[in-house]
């Protein structure tokens, strides 16, 4: 079997990248092949999960037209500037058409050093690959851009962590893996040129209506915006939270990428913080949308060379394009947190709705995840089950007196119960990948028992149907099995 590779990126000039042959691992082994998403991709599953397929997934060997190489790019980490990154320990492998016309990254994480490891050792352990792929194909089935998961090997050899640990290697597919640090990195050399035939090729990829525009560099730097103001509306929206929202780590396609201490909220706190090497709180939930505005800053001062041939109207053009973000997101939270509460026709008040509810979650620590999801089912008139929304809340009057202004507000609207219920049950989710769970899929792989991580992972593509009270997933921790703090792989 061949795979038809279309590799576009190893196309531009050589000083965007690096090739890379193989590093081989010992004894490759398939943890999990994502046969929907090979189907997807217009790959065989049967060859992929062969000894030949897996020594691909693994890194062991290359089909001859792959053209493996590591990205070059650079990144602000903390908001401190850090001129060369790259891909440290991560392989391009080569782009794919989809079976829907779209172009796709196939990209394995945990390959080997390239040029571009520093100090690093080029591999992943196996929990990071595991955690990645649960949450990335949940995210996914949550209706939210992301990478996706192809595939997890183990690889039959050690990392060395904070123990000894077995390494994975996972398998990304991505619409680019080109960050607001690729810019960056030809920015910050002068490059001019470079920044140009990277915006040329982004125009291909992701916005190949913005060659129609007057400013096609303009309507792509508009693109990304939207593209952000509503992927960080959609996390808000569920409770996630990246952790490492460096802008290494944010794609031009609006993917989410980079699954490293990312976390869903049990407990609604605006300020919640997961990561462990996020000291001083800057990545925190409600901190999200600041910094999306902090990265696309970035993104736009490096294709200010481009915006026009007078500099300060360059400057003028980003500067207008970057006001832009706080309506695109403004708009995009609203009807997401309008979607939430069950309103189809906007109203003005609707997020004053929304923030007093916010307000009484964030004072009693209700479910984020279960409380949207037991208002989905409450009727337009008071009943028995409204216990269960109340429930939620320690001050139960208070969430009880919510109540009577949100029926109000639905008594206006045209839809009937029913289908704004199931409206509502389609887009707040009975079920997510709570740390916990995680976890415990991630202790049980390394204990040798993968079946947690599989049956998490199938569980989670249905993440809107109704489940039973005691269903296990809908429950957050006890306390005894609260995740305080989540880690880099
Ligand atoms: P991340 O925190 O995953 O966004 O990674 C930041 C940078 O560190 C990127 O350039 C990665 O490729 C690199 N990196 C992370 N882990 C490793 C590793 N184990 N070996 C080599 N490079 C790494
Ligand atoms: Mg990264
Ligand atoms: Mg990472």
């Amino acid at each position: 079997m061949t795979i038809d590779f279309d590799n576009s990126y190893a196309r531009l000039p050589e000083k965007f990248f690096t090739r890379q042959a193989a590093a081989p691992v010992p004894e490759p082994q398939l943890v999990r092949l994502n046969v929907p998403l090979a189907a997807e991709l217009g790959l065989d599953a049967g060859w992929l999960a062969s000894p030949a397929g897996v020594a691909m997934l693994a890194g062991n060997a290359f089909p001859d037209n792959a053209a493996p190489l590591s990205m070059a790019y650079a990144g602000h980490q903390f908001g401190n500037w850090v001129p060369q990154l790259g891909d440290g320990r991560a392989l391009l492998i080569g782009e794919v058409v989809d079976v829907n016309g779209r172009r796709r990254d196939i990209q394995l994480k945990g390959s080997g050093p390239t040029p571009w490891s520093r100090r690093g050792d080029g591999r992943a352990a196996l929990g990071p690959v595991l955690r990645e792929y649960i949450v990335s194909e949940a995210m996914s089935a949550l209706g939210v851009p992301t990478t996706r998961a192809l595939a997890a090997v183990t690889t039959g050899d050690y990392v060395i962590r904070e123990d000894r640990l077995p390494g994975g290697v996972l398998t990304r597919v991505a619409a680019s893996h080109i960050r607001v640090g690729t810019f960056q990195y030809f920015y910050a050399r002068q490059d001019h040129e470079a920044v140009r035939a990277l915006a040329d090729h982004v125009i291909d990829r992701h916005d190949p209506d913005a060659r129609k525009a007057d400013n096609p560099v303009a309507a792509m730097l508009e693109g990304a915006i939207a593209r952000q103001a509503r992927l960080i509306a959609r996390w808000l929206s569920l409770g996630f939270i990246h952790g490492v929202m460096n802008t290494d780590n944010m794609t031009l396609s609006g993917e989410t990428i980079d699954y490293g201490p990312c976390a869903f909220l049990d407990e609604y706190d605006p300020q919640k913080v997961f990561s462990s090497i996020d000291q001083f709180g800057r990545y925190a939930y409600g901190n999200q949308p600041s910094i999306g505005h902090w990265n696309l800053a970035n993104l736009a001062q490096s294709l200010v060379p481009l915006l026009d041939e007078n500099a300060d109207r360059s400057v003028e053009i980003a500067r207008e394009l970057l006001e832009g973000y706080g309506t695109a997101f403004a708009d995009a939270y609203a009807a997401e947190m309008t979607a939430k509460i069950g309103l189809a026709e906007p109203r003005d008040g609707d997020m004053r709705l929304v923030q007093d509810l916010l307000n009484l979650m964030a004072e009693d620590g209700a479910d984020f995840t279960n409380t949207f999801r037991v208002l989905s089912a409450l009727g337009r008139e008071a009943g028995d089950t409204d216990d269960g929304f109340v429930g939620q809340f320690v001050q139960r009057d208070a969430a009880r007196g919510w109540l009577p202004a949100w029926r109000t507000r639905l008594s206006q609207e045209a839809r009937d119960d029913a289908a704004r219920i199931a409206a509502m049950k389609a887009t707040n989710p009975a079920i997510i990948p709570r740390n916990h769970r995680v976890e415990a899929a991630i202790a049980a792989g390394y204990a040798g028992d993968l079946s947690v991580f599989s049956a998490l992972t199938e569980t989670l593509a249905d993440p809107f149907a109704d489940r039973m009270a005691d269903d296990p997933l809908t429950l957050p921790p006890a306390p005894e099995e609260v995740v305080q703090q989540t880690f880099c792989g």
